[in-house]
């Protein structure tokens, strides 16, 4: 929700593809070579203020085709496999050097070369998972049940800052700071327990998700027979009736935003009152955290209601269910026939994407996500200069500025309101590039050709780390994305910012480029995450990142209005004739397009220092400025990722992000925009919040 951008995953991996790496360096090369917005993708027979993205994206999207193994493509994808480039590069490297035991360089190279050996992986059958399955088949009772199911807690969900509301597992563990007590680290509960991505795919009653859910029980059959089990269809259709129960218990996606229907404190002792059912004490301690007093329920009633169905549902079932999780959720790392069916139902059925990516891509993602700041401090070190950083820097600090003179000028805000908004600000710790210390990884025991054990243990590692931090101190400057993430990110209750390396290079940030397009294009990506600093959720913490109302009922009012204006602005899109964006589920998003873009734009005009803009190619500065933002939302996206990406993302799709420019009245006037025209807005009906 925080970043700046949702990837087309496919599972949940972020992969690329070696075929297209020579063709995107040359696309890049050509845009970069003018060090300035992309003249090669705009198509001129569109009119700017009829379809805005089309106009400044429309000649590359005619250009261009999805490659077999993706979702989608965009800027932000194409940035991304000349990174992977990198790693898989450097990785190699040190794979070739043979590094010492023990050393990061020996864990990156062994983790990475057990994920390769893929005949190896295929001899050894289901001997790595065999041990699991037989601890599920030897349960006995719903005690047991409840120790199991705390045995498989891991601290796979992000409420706020990578914002990942989905684990299968039956829960899942965030540690952040707390909401009522910011200096310490609180443990925070999220609802889970379903494979599909979000609850509308078991509940939503359209032809379309129901040949899903059709396909969908096919492969958790296909799966157990795989995985040698008996009468896998009886099996299936009681899984996927169990899961069918748990989605409906749980909250939609625009709820999970509302952090004060999320502020719910329970002690250990309350979860057998307000959600009984589960062996709550049991479930502690299978998870290691019988010692812990305290957790923040994000969504009680799930808790309540998916309690419930342990008791109610048999014991059988839960066993079975446990048992396709465990397969499902490792298949990638077990033979490939397991492998090759999840991807034939989450890559072809979910997204629409015909082919896997090269094993190789996807080995680069696998090292990235478990050791990622250990190849992250080499990367930074090769690829991010003591330049770029500065200049980068340059840049928020008058994107700050300009933050600063709106507040000032906001003539419905009252002065105690600015005030905190102000001390915000003052407060930000804005991470450029890298983090300031790395994350310390030799608890981590990798074995050279055991890559089902190593990412059992890599997630275990990570459950372990953030499970031993609860109550200690906050590291306000700790970083939530690797310096290789092309993205960038709020951490609301750290009140920081993270710009990593990847996202500060062409053509999001090209030191040659004029300022319109640098302020245009990463200018509005540091706007946006700094005006989440004031969004519809970072509005609800004070300057200390703790959940304080420190607004005026007058100015709560003016901001919901405009807010609910800007979420009734997005209800209107509709990428197909049976599913429109939800406003409300992409509020917070929309909100911190309006106001980065706004606050960009004011920092590029205070960086022309008075001077009249330098055209380029034809094009003013202001147009340039507005190109370069629309050009960032660029991409082309296959149906069902689409769809997905409208049911279960906090941001709209790319061509209502770079639409929000009719919102920005300079927008108007730099393109001649006028009424009739179908992105035109009366004045009073320009959204402006900021
Ligand atoms: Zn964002």
């Amino acid at each position: 929700m925080k970043r700046i951008f949702q990837a087309f995953t496919t599972t949940a991996c972020i992969l690329v593809v070696l075929s297209l790496i020579a063709a995107f360096a040359k696309n890049n090369e050509s845009e970069q070579s003018t060090h300035g917005i992309a003249v090669a993708n705009i198509d001129r027979s569109v009119v700017p203020g009829d379809d805005f993205y089309n106009y400044a994206n429309g000649a590359w999207i005619q250009r261009t085709e999805i490659p077999p193994d993706r979702s989608g493509v965009g800027v932000f994808s194409r940035l991304g496999d000349l990174t992977n480039k990198r790693l898989a590069d450097l990785i190699a490297e040190l794979a070739k050097s043979n590094p010492a035991a023990g050393s990061s360089a020996r864990q990156i190279a062994d983790l990475y070369n057990s994920y390769m050996e893929e005949a190896a992986i295929d001899s050894q059958g289901l001997k790595p998972v065999n041990s699991h399955l037989d601890a599920i088949r030897a349960i006995r009772d719903k005690h047991e049940l409840a120790h199991a199911l705390g045995e498989t807690l891991r601290a796979d969900v992000d409420a706020l800052n990578n914002t990942n509301f989905h684990t299968s597992n039956l829960f899942g563990l965030w540690t952040a700071p707390g909401f009522n007590d910011s200096d310490h680290y609180a443990a925070y509960l999220l609802q889970g327990g379903i494979e599909l991505p979000d609850r509308e795919y078991y509940l939503a009653d359209n032809q379309h998700m129901k040949d899903i859910r059709a396909a969908y029980q096919k492969h958790v059959s296909a799966m157990l027979k795989l995985a040698g089990f008996d009468q896998t269809d009886d099996r299936a259709s009681r899984i996927v009736e169990l899961e069918h129960s748990i989605a409906e218990k749980h909250i939609s996606l625009a709820d999970n935003d509302d952090i004060h229907k999320a502020n719910n404190t329970w002690k250990q002792a309350d979860f057998t009152a307000k959600a009984p059912g589960l062996d709550w004490a049991e479930y502690f301690r299978g998870g290691g955290l019988e010692k812990q007093q305290e957790f923040t329920v994000w969504q009680p009633t799930a808790f309540t209601g998916e309690s419930a169905l342990v008791a109610s549902v048999p014991l059988e079932t839960w066993k079975d269910w446990l048992a396709f999780h465990l397969i499902e959720d490792y298949a990638e790392f077990l033979p490939k026939a397991l492998a090759d069916e999840k991807f034939d139902f989450f890559g072809k059925t979910l997204s629409g994407t015909p082919q896997q990516r090269p094993r190789w891509q996807r080995g680069v993602f696998v090292v990235d996500g478990f050791l990622g700041d250990a190849v992250g401090k080499i990367y930074a070190q090769r690829y991010f200069s003591p330049q770029a950083k500065k200049q980068a820097q340059e840049m928020v600090a008058n994107l700050v500025a300009a933050f600063h003179k709106r507040i000032d000028a906001l003539p419905w805000m009252a002065a105690a309101t600015k005030a905190e908004a102000h001390a915000k600000l003052g407060t930000l710790y804005v991470g450029i590039g890298y983090p300031e210390h790395w994350h310390d990884y030799s608890g981590y025991e990798v074995k050279a050709g055991d890559i089902f054990g190593n990412i059992w243990r890599g997630n275990l590692f990570e459950y372990h780390r953030q499970v031993n931090r609860l109550g200690a101190n906050v590291d306000r400057q700790e970083w939530s994305m690797s310096p290789q993430t092309v993205n960038a990110v709020n951490l609301p209750l750290q009140n920081a910012l993270n710009f990593p390396a990847a996202i500060l290079q062409p053509p999001f940030f090209d030191p040659k480029a004029p300022a319109a397009v640098n302020y245009g294009a990463i200018g509005s990506v540091i706007g946006h995450e700094i005006s989440h600093t004031f969004d519809s959720e970072g509005s609800a913490f004070d300057s200390k990142g703790r959940v304080r109302n420190w607004w005026t009922d007058t100015d709560l009012q003016h901001f919901e209005s405009a807010t609910a204006a800007l979420a009734a602005q997005y209800d209107t899109y509709k990428p197909f004739p049976d599913l429109a964006v939800n406003g409300k589920q992409t509020l917070a998003e929309d909100i911190a397009d309006v106001a980065g873009i706004s606050a960009a734009y004011d920092g590029y005009r205070a960086s022309l220092g008075g001077k009249p803009a330098p055209s380029q190619n034809g094009f003013t500065g202001d147009q340039q400025f507005f190109i370069a933002f629309g050009q960032n939302w660029g991409s082309k996206v296959r149906d069902a990722a689409l769809r997905r990406q409208v049911m279960t993302d906090g941001h709209a799709p790319g061509r209502y992000r770079a639409a929000t420019v009719r919102n920005i009245d300079a927008w108007y006037s730099a393109f001649n925009v006028k009424p009739g025209e179908k992105l035109y807005l009366d004045p009073p009906n320009r959204v402006k919040i900021w």
